[in-house]
């Protein structure tokens, strides 16, 4: 049994690659923070797609709470490991920097980017072991140019793809090759009040991606295919940036 861990799987983008990977024949590892309704919905996706999965309810920003609840998933798969890790949960609480309240800088840079440390480290020695690991981070456009009202999202975003260049070379003869994707506008619920018409205009494909979009360069890095890219961070954006 190959296992991949989703953070974020629930809903979005997580819920696209949850499927791509179940389609691989992974056995899906479901993070998600409370909504256990769309997590479930992930779970009977993965069923249709003709795999398995189960859930795994931690919150990635608190670091004691996602270290427990990983070894406690190790403890109960003693001869397993988890291969795959999609680092792709994520929040925004955009603001012009004058008016950002510290909480709404504090969770962005904990659920985005620390959450990369709390999540990434306990499972690095298990791939370690087993000479074989794939890590994937979901970034963002604004990592890569900044977009105004985003100094928190796009500061932790920046952070993630620096961190995915300096981890795969650290890890990169243990054969873990570590990655990035920085989508542009997804049409998922963290969209929602996106006046969709007026910034379409902007983008060279004049549209929003699907979540499988992204999902489907997800599956390519986690795949075999993908053996010799690692330190790389992929635009899937339209044409907006580049
Ligand atoms: P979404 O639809 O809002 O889904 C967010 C997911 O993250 C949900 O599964 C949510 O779980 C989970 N989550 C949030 N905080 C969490 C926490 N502290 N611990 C564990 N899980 C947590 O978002 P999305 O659009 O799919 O975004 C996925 C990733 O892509 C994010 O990292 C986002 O920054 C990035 N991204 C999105 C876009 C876009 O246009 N949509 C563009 C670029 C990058 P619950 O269901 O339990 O709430």
């Amino acid at each position: 049994m190959k296992y991949a861990l989703v953070t974020g799987g629930s809903r979005g983008i997580g819920r696209a690659v949850a499927i791509r990977m179940a389609g691989m024949g992974y056995h899906i590892i479901i993070n998600y923070q409370s909504n256990d309704v769309a997590a479930e919905e992930t779970l009977a996706l993965i069923r249709e797609a003709g795999s398995d999965g189960e859930l795994l309810r931690f919150d990635v920003s608190n670091r004691e709470a996602t270290v427990a609840a990983i070894e406690q998933w190790q403890t109960n798969h003693p001869d397993d490991y988890i291969d795959v890790l999609i680092n792709n949960a994520g929040i925004r609480r955009d603001n012009l920097l004058v008016w950002m309240e510290p909480d709404d800088f504090d969770r962005v840079l904990s659920t985005n980017l620390y959450s990369f440390y709390n999540v990434t480290r306990p499972l690095l020695q298990p791939m370690i072991r087993h000479k074989h690991g794939r890590i994937i981070s979901i970034a963002s456009l604004s990592g890569q140019k900044g977009l105004p009202g985003q100094c928190n999202y796009a500061a932790a975003k920046g952070g993630l793809i620096a961190a995915t260049k300096a981890l795969a070379q650290e890890v990169g003869r243990k054969n873990i090759t570590v990655n990035a994707v920085a989508p542009g506008f997804v049409k998922t619920e963290m969209v929602d009040g996106l006046d969709e018409a007026e910034l379409k205009k902007q983008i060279p494909l004049n549209r929003f991606a699907e979540a499988d979009e992204v999902a489907a360069v997800v599956a390519f890095l986690a795949s075999d295919d993908a053996a010799y890219i690692t330190g790389e961070c992929i635009s899937i954006n339209g044409g907006l940036y580049t």
